[in-house]
């Protein structure tokens, strides 16, 4: 599975590493037949997501009712809680699929706030909002308060589209006092503490986010996809096959699903955990959760390879006689850093011991060199292949042959060989066939979720709510 040619020029490894590097290699390949038995697996659990009493993978309802007409207009004020970011955004949509145009900030989170209390994210967030406002004199616009898409890109089970009760945390995040409280009440009393002029319409996914904006804009989206800090999925199901909220839509509603998949396996029945992903799970806030997502998405890869590194390094195959403590601590080395591995042409991998050594104080020779790159793509391809089995999964699932793949995230749209290793793997699984001139199914680059696809649903629940669908 490893390519070899940019490493061409360094000499071969000793036999002590290269056995290791063998033993690597098949730790972390997931064969054709093994990403069939996933999707498998995916599929059941899927379904099951969907009825009473289900303990797998959430598959929250987001009562975001069928795609775009495409002609939505008005001007929004959309809100993206993200893994790293919070970005406030004031969007128009001038209508007929026209291009929207955005005014926005971006602010980065502390980790105080990710991991303080309810109080102080919520107080955050809403002294953002009300700094905004207040500069770009959105309160001077109208005498209605301005209608909010509020994206949040956690787990979250909804009753309604303006209402959303948080889960779990996940993406390291540990915020006290907000699992299993409505989300949006403690936003909307953060709110009102400012006399805000704001009313929170719609509580959305980014995933679903992504999906209406992609498919606003282009009408073969099939699911919208974050592969990034996390990773998840949302698709377009028929109420009918939704037994856990029969009698609550006209029949044959379509209404997107918010699949929470990076949730998929924490039962253990299919996914190989090899033993630096049990250390991953094990030193993480919630242990035991988010399975699928700590073995593919992009907050866990770099911490992967760092395990495997001390690994080698403990067992002195690798950095002999060099300190190490710097490379000891958790997360240092983020998706970005490995991009950059994988994108490295240099001579003799020089960038990527440039960078290596920036980001730890520890010099690779020629050797370590080869190391370092193999290793980082045997994790990112075991990324790739793991990412294509949850679209798989929807595909088989829904019968779906061909359209868009709309994806988000620094995994998709950052990571130089993604998107090519994902749709090998998705081949594979479906069984399409080779030398074929086009892929049926594509993974197109998502258009703004958080922010186009906030302002969209906001637009959406608005017209709906003005026709007296409720
Ligand atoms: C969250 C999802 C989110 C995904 C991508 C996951 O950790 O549970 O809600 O869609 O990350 O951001
Ligand atoms: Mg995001």
């Amino acid at each position: 599975p490893v390519q070899a040619s940019e490493m061409e020029k360094l000499p071969q490894l000793d036999a002590e590493l290269a056995d290791e590097m063998r033993k690597l290699e098949q730790m972390f390949w997931i064969d054709q037949q093994k990403l069939k038995e996933i999707v498998k697996q995916f599929e059941v659990e899927l379904d099951e997501g969907l009825k009473e009493n289900n303990k797998n993978i959430p598959m929250n309802i987001t009562w975001v009712l069928g795609q775009p007409h495409g002609d939505e207009k008005g001007s929004f004020l959309t809100v993206d809680l993200g893994g790293t970011n919070l970005r406030v955004c004031w969007i128009t949509l001038p209508g007929a699929r026209g291009q929207p145009s955005i005014v926005q900030e971006k602010y980065q989170l502390s980790k105080e706030v990710k991991t303080g209390t309810a109080d102080q994210l919520w107080d955050e967030v809403a002294d953002r909002m009300a700094t905004f406002i207040r500069d770009k004199r959105l309160d001077e616009t109208s005498t209605q308060p301005l209608p909010l898409g509020f994206t949040f890109s956690y787990p979250a089970m909804q009753d309604f589209i303006d209402h959303g009760v948080l889960q779990t945390w996940t993406k390291g995040w540990d915020v006290k006092g907000v699992e299993g409280e409505d989300v949006t009440i403690q936003l909307r009393k953060a709110m009102e503490k400012r006399n805000l002029p704001v009313k929170l319409v719609a509580f959305i996914n980014d995933t679903t986010g992504a999906m209406i904006a992609s498919a606003y804009h282009d009408p073969e989206t099939i699911v919208g996809a974050i592969f990034g800090t996390g990773c998840n999925a949302a698709y377009m199901e028929d109420s009918d096959c939704i037994p856990k909220i029969k009698g609550r839509l006209p029949q044959g509603s379509p209404v997107a699903i918010n699949c929470e998949y990076g949730a998929f396996d924490n039962s253990h029945r299919v996914l190989p955990m090899t033993k630096y992903d049990k250390i991953v799970d094990a030193e993480s806030p919630r242990p035991g959760e988010q399975a699928f997502e700590k073995t593919s998405a992009g907050l866990y890869l770099g911490e992967i390879f760092r395990l495997v590194l001390v690994d080698l390094a403990n067992r002195n195959l690798i950095f002999k006689g060099q300190d190490i403590s710097r490379l000891d601590k958790s997360y240092i080395l983020d998706t970005g850093f490995l991009s950059a591995v994988e994108d490295d042409q240099s001579p003799r991998l020089q960038d990527t011991a440039a960078s290596f050594e920036v980001h730890t104080g520890i010099l690779l020779n020629d050797q370590e060199r080869q190391v370092v790159r193999r290793v980082t793509e045997l994790i990112a391809i075991r990324g790739a292949r793991l990412c294509a089995c949850g679209i798989a999964a929807i595909c088989s699932k829904k019968k779906i042959t061909h359209g868009h793949v709309a994806a988000d995230g620094s995994v998709a749209n950052k990571h130089p060989k993604f998107k090519r290793r994902w749709a090998d793997a998705l081949g594979e699984i479906l069984d399409w066939q080779d030398g074929r001139t086009e892929d049926p199914i594509v993974l197109t680059s998502a258009e703004d979720g958080s922010g186009i696809g906030a302002a969209v649903i906001v637009a959406m629940t608005l017209e709906r709510a003005s026709k007296g669908e409720d």
